[in-house]
Parts: structure tokens; C-alpha cells; sequence
């Protein structure tokens, strides 16, 4: 008997609504293969956003052939010619790992990061970014990533096909899409932000903190890197981020009297 209570299901339709928000991002693909092997692994588990960043070759005979039925996706992939234009709208950023690097960040398994994925806000788009065949993504790509995903492996071969890895991706996405029970509803008052105003807080948080003198203008690069692991644990909304532009702004100034908070 299924012990799973009818109302912590969704239906086929309902769990293709959710999985409309995943965008599918492969990073400076090189083999075209792939790409049309990525379409048909997500077709088949009901994704459809397809993007690219600056694919090596593209469009390719040899994309559509491997896409088999999904040569749609194939076609309706948008093509950027960088990761800010892909992440446009997205507001949570997850990328995946063949290796678990010695920079550490905030990592989750495959089936964790499908249910993170689910408890977004509904209307915000996910993205969830796939690296090069040769050697994956950069630092700075990963360091755009609210988390990594790293499928389970041998620890002696760890490096699935580009293709293979979105199809255990996407899998998972689809299970906890129907399976629907345990995820939490997030908060209806709770927007954050998008990837493109993290983008230009970080360029303003780095810029107010070298105008302060706090940033060693010589070895910027370690801060940056754990002050982004810290706002990208929170999360911010537009409010919130206005917050903090502000006090960017009043810091960049300068040339404030003294002044005492006033607890009475
Ligand atoms: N030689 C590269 C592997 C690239 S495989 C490296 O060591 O990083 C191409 C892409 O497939 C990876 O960037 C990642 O997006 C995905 N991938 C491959 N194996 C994976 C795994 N075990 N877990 C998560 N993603 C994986």
C-alpha cells in the first residue's frame, strides 16, 4: 500500500508547472553531443529551459541528432554570451561538481538540492549550472552558487558524462516535484533578489570596502569570497538589499559626526 498520504502528491501537471521555474545552464560545452543528449535527459524528466553559454559549436546537426524527440528543447535553448545574461531572473543559483573542491562552500547531495530547489518562492526561477567536459566550472562561476551539488560516486571515478550528470539531476528534480511531501512552503512575503542585484551588491560591498581602507586593495580575493558565502547564506529581498546599499553608501561617505544609539 502507498503510505503516502494522496494530498502530498502533486499530479503530473502540478509537478510540471514547478519544474518550468529549472533552468538547465551548460557552461563553454564543448562537444555538441552533449548538449542534444542534455536536452533529451531533461525532456524526458519534464524540463524545458535549456541555456547555453557561449557553447563551442552551436547550432550543430550533431546536437539535434542525439536530442532524438527533444530536438525542440534543442532549439528553443537561448545561447548567452555570459553567465550574468543566463542567470537573469534567477534567484537561486546551484552548481554541480565532479570534484568537492578545497574551497569551501555551502554543498549539498543531489536529493537535498532538488528539495532546496522546491521550496523557492513560487514565481523565482532556479538555475542550476553545469561546467566544461575538461575541467568544469571556474572558481568565479562557482562562487556565483548559493550551493554545490556533487552526485554520489566511486571515489576513485567520479566524473559522470555532462549529459549523464543533468539526467541524475534532473531525476531527482522530478521525484521531489511529484513527491511534493516534506517541503516547506516558503514565506509569500519573502522575494529575494536576483543574481544580476547580488552581482552589483558585491561590486558595490567590495568597492565601499576598499573606499574604507578595509579591503587590502593587494589580496582582495579571500574576503570577497567569504563575505559572498555569508550573503549568499541569507538570502536578501529587495528591501533587505536596499538596507545594505544604503549603509554601503553612508560608510562610502564618510565624515560623519559621532553619534550614540539611543536605547531609552
Ligand atoms: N574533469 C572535470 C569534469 C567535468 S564533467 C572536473 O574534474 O571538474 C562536466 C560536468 O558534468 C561538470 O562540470 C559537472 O557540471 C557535471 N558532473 C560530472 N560529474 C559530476 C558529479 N559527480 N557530480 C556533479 N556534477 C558532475
Amino acid at each position: 500500500m502507498n503510505s503516502r498520504a494522496a494530498k502530498d502528491t502533486r499530479s503530473a501537471s502540478e509537478a510540471a508547472e514547478v519544474l518550468a521555474r529549472f533552468r538547465i545552464v551548460l557552461i563553454n560545452t564543448t562537444h555538441p553531443g552533449n548538449i542534444g543528449s542534455a536536452a533529451r535527459a531533461m525532456k524526458v524528466m519534464g524540463l524545458s529551459q535549456l541555456h547555453l553559454v557561449s557553447p563551442k559549436t552551436w547550432p550543430s546537426s550533431e546536437a539535434t541528432a542525439l536530442a532524438s524527440g527533444a530536438a525542440d528543447l534543442c532549439h528553443a535553448a537561448q545561447v548567452h554570451e555570459d553567465l550574468d545574461s543566463a542567470l537573469a531572473g534567477c534567484s537561486l543559483v546551484l552548481g554541480t561538481s565532479a570534484r568537492l573542491r578545497s574551497l569551501s562552500m555551502p554543498q549539498l547531495d543531489v536529493r537535498a538540492a532538488a528539495r532546496t530547489c522546491l521550496q523557492e518562492a513560487p514565481g523565482q526561477e532556479v538555475a542550476i549550472l553545469f561546467g566544461r567536459e575538461a575541467y568544469g566550472l571556474t572558481n568565479e562561476e562557482m562562487q556565483r552558487c548559493h550551493y554545490l551539488v556533487h552526485i554520489e560516486t566511486n571515489p576513485e571515478f567520479g566524473s559522470l558524462n555532462l549529459a549523464q550528470a543533468v539526467q541524475v539531476m534532473a531525476y531527482e528534480f522530478r521525484m521531489a516535484a511529484l513527491g511534493g511531501a516534506g517541503t516547506q512552503v516558503p514565506p509569500t512575503d519573502w522575494m529575494p533578489v536576483d543574481a544580476q542585484e547580488m552581482e552589483r551588491f558585491y561590486e558595490h560591498l567590495e568597492q565601499a570596502l576598499l573606499d574604507i581602507r578595509f579591503l587590502n586593495p593587494s589580496q582582495p580575493k579571500r574576503l570577497m569570497m567569504r563575505l559572498r558565502r555569508l550573503f549568499n547564506r541569507a538570502r536578501p529581498d529587495q528591501n533587505e538589499m536596499n538596507i545594505l546599499r544604503g549603509v554601503l553608501a553612508a560608510a562610502q561617505r564618510g565624515d560623519y559626526p559621532p553619534s550614540k544609539v539611543d536605547k531609552s
